[in-house]
């Protein structure tokens, strides 16, 4: 027993949630003291169990909920539901953009000590359901049967799941196409804890502006049995398919795709745009999952770049090229940086596919390459950054400040180190004007957001 702590393991005790973690958990105080409970949200009341003690905060478990919030929606119980990785969905859509809206101005205020910034009411999605346009499902065995669906969380039990609330129909469909023919074909599964066996994971991906879908198949063997009545039926059966990739990963290895890839049926990728930007996405290239808001996310950062065709714009941490692309058409010139160069090769590739000449692209860390042009006498007037979520590194931040771009766009996918970022920018001489998050991932926890800096 901890006689310093104010619970004890294996307790009950009665609550009230005051806030959520980044997480989803809702958080109670007892005496300071904070307990993280999954699928509680701020304002209730409720019995729960504490299951586990640390130093400076515990968990508990749901046991009796007293007082409900106006915000809390019943979920089915289905497994879809369970496992599908939604940790918000037992919030209603109004409640989850409240809270996402809220988690950025107090981020904001906390850690980037920006107490007036302005932050415009969330952009979230009229259906928030049924929105991703991937999905990678693995595939295991159950009662000598074929499944795949989810992981259960912390485990690497699958539970065979037909449907996914935040895949787009089409995506569902392919998967479950895609498991009943190898069923009904007796393609064995992977066996992950023996490293046997064949088909590892079924991936699907959908251009929602073009109908075009892309089945892979991730197998351990270089081998793929069945290989031509699987693909005979699913031509059949999926009429948007346009092509079928198999893909080997022999290693054993939480990583999903393996280095080789052939084409089984039709192309080697699947076109979709934004806005009037095409793209041609291969099976290993990296796309955003939520089409639908990454144009509103994409307008708002052209919105916020304020370009009239006469600017330099340089945009590091470039991907694929989709804001480079999106910017080239209203500026002078654009200037995409990446590590990646499988995405710079994209970059190229889709700036190609839409005739766009005035951008060029380059592989690298940003910090790196970006302070060498500013050396050889490069410059920008806008500044896009839309770094992962360990934010930008600060020699880019200091190349930043000391080239002095007119405008800075960051567009940022965690608000802590947004926060980290725009605090630095502002003591480099740099106004935060407006900040704009786009729900990106509804039902999940995650939060994207745009902001706009201007040079004092
Ligand atoms: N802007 C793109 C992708 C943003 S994701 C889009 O909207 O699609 C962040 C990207 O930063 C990833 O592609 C990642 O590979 C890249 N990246 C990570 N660290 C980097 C670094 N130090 N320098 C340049 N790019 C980096």
């Amino acid at each position: 027993m901890n006689r310093t702590l104010p619970v004890q393991k294996n307790e009950y005790i009665e609550v009230v949630f005051e806030d959520l973690t980044h997480d989803g958990a809702g958080v109670a105080k007892v005496d300071g003291y904070p307990i993280f409970v999954p699928k509680a949200l701020p304002g209730e009341s409720a019995k729960i169990k504490v299951i586990k003690v640390n130093k400076g905060y515990g968990f508990g478990r749901l046991i009796e909920l007293y007082e409900k919030s106006p915000y809390r929606v019943e979920i089915p119980i289905s497994e879809a539901h369970k496992y599908g990785g939604c940790q918000l969905q037992h919030l209603s859509y109004e409640g989850q953009l409240k809270y996402k809206e809220n988690l950025v101005r107090q981020v904001l205020t906390r850690i980037g000590k920006l107490e007036d910034v302005k932050v415009l009411p969330i952009l979230g999605m009229n259906n928030p359901w049924h929105y991703r346009n991937k999905a990678q499902v693995p595939v295991g065995e159950k009662d000598g049967e074929l499944i795949a669906g989810f992981f259960k969380p912390r485990s690497h039990e699958i539970v065979d799941t037909d449907e996914s609330v935040i895949q787009l129909p089409e995506v569902n469909e392919a998967i479950q196409t895609v498991k009943e023919i190898c069923r009904k074909l007796g393609i064995e599964s992977y066996d992950e804890e023996n490293h046997k066996g064949v088909l590892r994971h079924i991936m699907a991906r959908y251009g929602l502006q073009t109908g075009e879908l892309m089945v892979v198949l991730i197998t351990r063997t270089a081998d793929l049995p069945f290989k031509n009545q699987l693909v005979d039926e699913l031509v059949t059966r999926l009429p948007r398919i346009k092509s079928i990739v198999h893909n080997v990963n022999a290693k054993r290895t939480n990583v999903i795709l393996g280095e080789k890839t052939t084409v089984l049926w039709g192309n080697e990728v699947i076109y979709d745009s934004i806005g009037n930007v095409k793209f041609a996405i291969s099976a290993l290239s990296f796309y955003q999952v939520n089409p639908v808001q990454t144009k509103v996310l994409y307008d708002k950062a052209l919105e916020y770049a304020g370009l009239n065709g006469e600017e330099t714009v340089i945009d590091a941490y470039c991907g694929i090229g989709t804001i480079s692309l999106f910017l080239a058409q209203k500026a002078r010139s654009v200037f995409g940086v990446e590590v990646v160069p499988e995405a710079i090769e994209d970059a190229k590739r889709n700036a190609a596919l839409n005739g766009i000449t005035n951008a060029e692209f380059a592989v690298g860390e940003a910090e790196t390459v970006i302070p060498k042009w500013y050396k050889e006498g490069h410059t920008a007037d806008v500044f896009v950054v839309d770094p992962p979520r360990k934010g930008c590194d600060e020699a880019l931040l200091e190349t930043i400040i000391t080239m002095k771009p007119k405008k800075v766009v960051y567009v940022s996918c965690n608000p802590a180190t947004l926060a980290r970022d725009l605090r630095i920018l502002e003591d480099g001489g740099y106004n935060t004007l407006e900040v704009q998050p786009v729900d990106m991932f509804p039902g999940t926890t995650h939060v994207e957001t745009v902001a706009l800096l201007e040079r004092k």
